[in-house]
C-alpha cells in the first residue's frame, strides 16, 4: 500500500511518480528533477530510467533532527544534489542543534569530511566535559578522530589556566580598585559600606592593595576548576548565577544589592577572555 505525498507532490499532470522506501508516492515533474540533479538527468536519458524541488514550491523540511541530517546528507551526495548538501551543512551549523548535540554534529560532519562544520562542532563540544558520554554517531568516526577532538579539548582547558594565574585582564578592565568597589567595599576610605562578608587572603587575588570579598575568590576558584574540564564561557556565566543566589541568601545587604549587575559584567568579561584564550587552539585533523 502506498500513500500520496501532500502538495506540491500531488500534481495531477506530473510525469513521473517517485515512491519512497516507506511507501509514499511523490508525483513530480522530470524537468525539475533533471535541473536539480545530474544523477536524475543521466537517469532520464537512459532507455528506461523531493527535496530537490524548487524551494519556492515546497517548503524545506526542518533539519533539526540529526538522524534526518545524516540520512539526507548521504542521499544528497549519492544523487549529486549540491543545493541539498548546502542546506544540510547549514543545519549542521545551526546553533540550536549544536548547543544540544555538539558531539553528534561533530561525528556526522567529520564522517562527511565537512571541514568548517567539523571545526564549528568541535568548538561547541567545549561546552561539555572532556570525556563524552556514549552517543550513536560515535561509530561514524575513527579512534584518531576522537583522539584529535579530546586533545583539542584538553589544550583549550590548559589555555584558560593563565587567566587565573595572571589577573591583568581584570586590572586593565577596571583600571583601579575604585573601578570595582564591589570587590573591596569596606576598605575604600570614606565608604559607608557595612559589608561583613569574609575577605580572601590568597596571594593570586591581590589585585590592588586591598583583599577582595571571599565570595568572589570562591567564584574564581570554583569556576576555573570547572573550566579545566569544560573550557567554555558559558561556565563563567552559569557559575555567576549561582554566586548571585549564594550572596543574596547569605544576607549581606550591601553585596546583595549590587551583586547581580557586577557579577553579570564580570562573568561576561571572563567568558570573553575564555573564548579568546581557546580561539587560537586548532583542531589537528586532516580533511
Ligand atoms: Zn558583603
Amino acid at each position: 500500500m502506498s500513500t500520496c505525498a501532500p502538495s506540491p507532490f500531488d500534481h495531477q499532470k506530473a510525469d513521473i511518480i517517485l515512491r519512497s522506501s516507506d511507501g509514499v508516492d511523490f508525483r513530480v515533474f522530470k524537468l525539475f528533477l533533471t535541473l536539480a540533479s545530474p544523477f536524475f538527468e543521466i537517469m532520464f536519458e537512459l532507455p528506461n530510467r523531493r527535496f530537490c524541488y524548487p524551494s519556492t514550491l515546497a517548503e524545506d523540511p526542518s533539519l533539526e533532527s540529526l538522524t534526518d541530517i545524516q540520512a539526507i546528507l548521504g542521499a544528497a551526495r549519492k544523487y549529486s544534489l549540491d543545493l541539498i548538501e548546502r542546506k544540510v551543512c547549514q543545519a549542521l551549523a545551526n546553533p540550536k542543534v549544536l548547543e544540544v548535540e555538539p558531539l553528534r554534529c561533530f561525528a556526522i560532519a567529520r564522517n562527511a569530511r565537512l571541514k568548517h562544520e567539523t571545526i564549528t562542532a568541535a568548538r561547541y563540544t567545549l561546552q561539555q566535559p572532556l570525556i563524552p558520554a556514549w552517543f550513536a554517531e560515535i561509530e561514524l568516526i575513527t579512534a584518531s578522530d576522537l583522539l584529535a577532538l579530546l586533545t583539542y579539548h584538553k589544550k583549550c582547558g590548559i589555555a584558560v589556566e593563565p587567566l587565573l594565574a595572571n589577573l591583568d585582564w581584570v586590572m586593565s578592565h577596571y583600571g583601579s580598585s575604585g573601578g570595582c568597589n564591589w570587590l573591596f567595599l569596606p576598605q575604600i576610605p570614606g565608604s559607608k559600606s557595612n559589608c561583613q562578608c569574609g575577605r580572601s587572603t590568597e596571594a593570586k587575588f591581590k589585585l590592588w592593595a586591598p583583599a577582595p570579598v571571599l565570595w568572589w575568590a570562591t567564584y574564581m576558584n570554583e569556576t576555573f576548576e570547572l573550566l579545566r574540564d569544560i573550557p567554555s564561557g558559558d561556565v563563567a556565566r552559569s557559575e555567576a548565577e549561582k554566586t548571585i543566589q549564594k550572596v543574596r541568601s547569605a544576607g549581606c545587604t550591601t553585596c546583595s544589592s549590587q551583586v547581580k549587575a557586577n557579577m553579570e559584567e564580570f562573568s561576561n568579561l571572563l567568558a570573553l577572555n575564555v573564548e579568546k584564550a581557546t580561539a587560537s587552539i586548532e583542531l589537528e585533523m586532516d580533511f
